[in-house]
């Protein structure tokens, strides 16, 4: 079977873990998520990065530091994961569904113009595929009507926009580390605040269940005690150890990925032009970390046929989020279903095939043929 997913590894990992025993100190804000939060700083441009234990709770932190509350509304894709919309919820506030653009499936900035009201707080784009949003258009909206945009870039660690790393755009940025991820330290993930002061002050504190403890910690205050709401999202340095082993490989493994991507585009461009089905569009403003490799075929139909022969020939491919608007949540939340006809026909029609840095030349062309075949 060719799995989805393989997790990549470096020669590194177990000589970090030892070496994180040794020192002792396995909680939280040890020497390797030092590690993690200067590298973070030093090679994305980032003012202050947090390691979290996840993007969801990358997420929920944002949404904490936003003070989102009851009656407010916040601007994101219906095609997204499911934490992009809880970290509103689970505040009080309303998530307002947008819909996304044919070419890339990220959300349609002209659909969140339209959607906006005197209620709206925030927009939270997602960098679907490690394949930037339209940033500088979706940036003057949040200008315009002096609101906050949240990047959710779980998936666009290490890519760009216009010369940018993703989650460095808007006000917060957040990445994950979850095995499925580019760069993974099983779960894991990281908050970037980009600009306000007192936004990164906040951050230290709600990630330290709402305590001046990194202050404490710096000297800056002479004792530590509950100063704000917050939870436990700092992860264990132990996994920090993990995914400084991987970030040491950035470009290797980005590069692996992109040779990975390349060898697909190539061999199944003339499918597309045939019209069998449609390859996934980089726009030129953007420069990829090469996350995903999917494909858009004609019809659901033609979907599931392609992913059940491959099933058969041991391919696993996948499809991706049912859109968040017609899930049971959704609709209790007031949605209807046929209310985002480009994320409603997109998401029925995708399939990601498997994508992981190691996968082997012979096992891409084996799947290519096989495309071929079925199609
Ligand atoms: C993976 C993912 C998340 C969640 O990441 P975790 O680290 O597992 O919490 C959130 N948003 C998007 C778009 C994702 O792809």
């Amino acid at each position: 079977m060719i799995l989805f997913n393989k997790p990549y590894t470096t020669e590194k990992e177990e000589e970090y873990l030892k070496d994180c025993l040794l020192r002792a100190h396995t909680h939280g804000d040890g020497y390797y998520t030092k590690q993690i939060h200067k590298f973070i700083e030093d090679t994305f441009n980032s003012p202050k990065a947090l390691m979290t234990t996840s993007c969801s709770s990358a997420l929920e932190m944002a949404a904490i530091l936003l003070d989102l509350k009851k009656g407010d509304e916040v601007i994101l894709p219906s095609y997204t994961f499911v934490s992009t919309a809880n970290a509103i919820v689970l505040r009080g506030a309303k998530p307002i569904f947008a819909d996304i653009c044919e070419e890339t499936l990220n959300i349609d900035p002209s659909d969140i113009e339209k959607k906006i009201t005197k209620n709206t707080k925030a927009i939270f784009p997602v960098h679907y595929a490690g394949v930037a949003c339209d940033m500088d258009y979706i940036m003057n909206i949040a200008r315009e009507y002096n609101i906050k945009v949240v990047e959710d870039a779980a998936q666009g660690v290490n890519a760009k926009y216009k010369g940018k790393y993703l989650g460095t755009i808007g006000d917060i940025g957040c990445y994950s580390f979850h095995e499925t991820k580019n760069y993974s330290s099983g779960e894991g993930g990281a908050i970037l605040i980009n600009n306000d002061k007192e936004l990164m002050r906040r951050a230290e504190i709600i990630r330290e269940k709402g305590t001046n403890r990194s202050q404490f910690f710096r000297g800056e205050v002479d004792k530590y005690s509950w100063v704000d709401i917050g939870s436990s999202y700092l992860p264990s340095d132990i996994l920090a150890a993990l995914l400084y082993a991987q970030f040491e490989k950035l470009d290797e493994i980005q590069n692996k990925r992109k040779n990975v991507y390349e060898k697909y585009y190539n061999g199944l461009k003339e499918l597309e032009k045939e019209g069998k089905l449609r390859l996934p569009i980089i726009p030129e403003y953007c420069e990829s970390n090469y996350h995903m490799f999917y494909i858009l075929l004609n019809s659901e139909e033609e979907r599931n046929h392609l992913m059940d022969k491959l099933k058969e020939n041991g391919i696993s491919s996948v499809f991706h989020y049912l859109p968040l608007h017609n899930s049971h949540m959704g609709i209790s939340l007031g949605n209807k279903q046929g209310s985002l006809p480009i994320t409603e026909n997109l998401s029925s029609r995708i399939l990601r095939l498997p994508m992981y840095a190691n996968l082997k030349n012979e096992e891409i062309q084996y799947i290519i043929s096989e495309i071929y075949k079925t199609l």
